[in-house]
Order: C-alpha cells, then structure tokens, then sequence
C-alpha cells in the first residue's frame, strides 16, 4: 500500500497542527493532531510516498532564514523586483491570491516552522513537496462557489466535495471537520494527485515551487489511467 501525506502546520505547538494520511485508492488512513514537531514527524510512516506541507517550503531568492526574525538584523536583499516568490505570483496571474513571504511578513513564526519541520522530514528521509490547499480546493472543485455566507457552510461544501475524491471521511452530518482538518486532506490529496500525474508546478525550480492540481481532474479518468513511473 503506498501511503500520501498532508500536514497543515500552525505556527507553533501551541496550536494542533493537523496530520492527514491517505492510501493509492484514495482512502483516508489517518487523521489527527499533533503538537510538536518530533510528533508530527514521527505521524507519517517509513515510506510514505510524499508529504504535501502546506507552508512556504523555500524563500524569495536572496533572502535566508535570518530575514525571518522577528526583526531581523540582517541586509539581504530579495533578488525579484516584486514582494516574495516567482510561485507566489504565478498563482495570482491563476487567480489564486497566496501568501506573500517577505522580510516584512507578519505571520514568520509559521514560516520558520514550516521550514523546520521540512528540514526534519527531509532528514527522516520523507519527500517533502510545498501545497497549498487553497489553490486545491479552486482547482478541484473550479465551479464550485466559495463566497459562502459563513465559514460553517464553506466547510460543509468542501467536506460533502472532498467524500466524492477521499473514501472513510464522515458526512459534514455525521461529524463537521475542523478548516485544519479538511486543510490537511487537501494537502494529503494534493500529493496523491501529484503521484498520479494529475498536477502542475508553479514557481521557479531554483527558487521554489508548489504542486497543484490540474484543471478538470476527476478522479475517474485518473483510476482508468495507467501511472507511467
Ligand atoms: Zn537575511
């Protein structure tokens, strides 16, 4: 059985970060929280085919981690004339707004543990790819309205789409998931859909890239397919 991954951090241990794991048939195999990093390592079983991580998993050419102090005290210069990474704005230009990582950014204790906690998978010999679950979310489900009136009833749209691609989850009924959860199962399916060739990379493959799925997959006309590697 060849297992996926998907992991939605939160900025530190405090908070539950989210573990999903699913099978080649598309079968939920595990879903939980985990608080600290050794936890979230040790989640993902050796081999796990590939693990989405829904965090920045590289910087905008010319910066390092030391501008990702709080303050930081350094002089590098980002090298693009625009604000974070190549992959960033490519997703705008595909009408995906995503997070910008810059020397200023607000949120970089989340940007600093999304880079710890792939250096700690890389080093457990996991591969690990940069996903963004949002993007998954618009791309799988493209006609699907996401101006919802509540954040409850965005939920329960992606929960009743994401049974119709992951078998085991609950009806929105039977047990509404957590936007951390359902987060999670995007990234885990991300990478699914990766190992089926049903995706594309955006970004540069020196700066960095994030894997998102093609436009007008289903998941039938990848279970007829043969997976050529
Ligand atoms: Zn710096």
């Amino acid at each position: 059985m060849l297992l996926f991954g998907g992991i939605d951090p939160t900025a530190s241990s405090r908070r539950p970060t989210f573990c999903a794991l699913i099978n080649e048939k598309f079968w939920l195999v595990k879903l939980k929280p985990c608080r600290k990093d050794a936890e979230i390592v040790a989640f993902f079983p050796s081999p796990t085919w590939a693990i989405g991580l829904d965090a920045p998993c590289t910087l905008p050419l010319g910066l390092g981690r030391c501008c990702m102090e709080d303050v930081p005290q350094c002089n590098c210069q980002p090298q693009n004339p625009w604000k974070g990474r190549i992959a960033e704005r490519e997703l705008r230009s595909l009408g995906i707004h995503a997070y910008v990582i810059s020397r200023e950014s607000f949120a970089k204790g989340w940007i600093r543990r999304g880079l710890r906690l792939r250096d700690q998978l890389l080093a457990a010999n996991h591969t690990v790819l940069e996903v963004f679950p949002t993007a998954t979310k618009k791309r799988l489900f493209p006609k699907s309205s996401w101006q919802l009136k509540s954040r409850r009833e965005e939920r329960q749209r992606l929960q009743s789409l994401l049974r119709e691609w992951i078998e085991g989850l609950p009806t929105a009924e039977e047990h509404l998931l957590s936007h951390d959860e359902l987060d999670a199962l995007l990234a885990a399916l991300t990478v699914l859909l990766h190992y089926y060739h049903a995706t594309i990379l955006v970004g540069d493959q020196v700066e960095g890239q994030i894997v998102i799925p093609r436009l007008y997959t289903t998941k039938s006309d990848l279970l007829q397919k043969p997976v050529l590697s």
